[in-house]
């Protein structure tokens, strides 16, 4: 669930200290209103942090260069090499 950031319309807040956290569904609707201290808040717009599910997969040419051998599936049981030191086929 991605975590939303919210600071007050008036900038600031005695309670949460003028921002706050919140993790949301996404079908969840947006907070109008800090729940700590009621006054009207907003969300802040930004790019919801999705956690550490959403790291980028390693390129190829990544891999090689990190010592890394991938293979790809081309047949039943017999996999070819796309990138690295290993050998060229593989067979399962
Ligand atoms: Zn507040």
């Amino acid at each position: 669930m991605p975590i939303y950031e919210y600071a007050p319309d008036a900038g600031a807040c005695a309670q949460c200290s003028g921002r706050f956290e919140r993790l949301e569904r996404l079908s969840d609707a947006p907070l109008t209103r800090c729940p700590a201290c009621g006054q009207p808040c907003h969300r802040v717009p930004s790019a919801p942090s999705l956690g550490t599910g959403g790291a980028q997969r390693l390129k190829e040419s990544h891999l090689g260069r990190h010592g890394f051998t991938q293979y790809r599936k081309v047949g039943k049981g017999q996999y070819e090499k796309t990138v690295g030191k290993g050998p060229d086929t593989l067979e399962a």
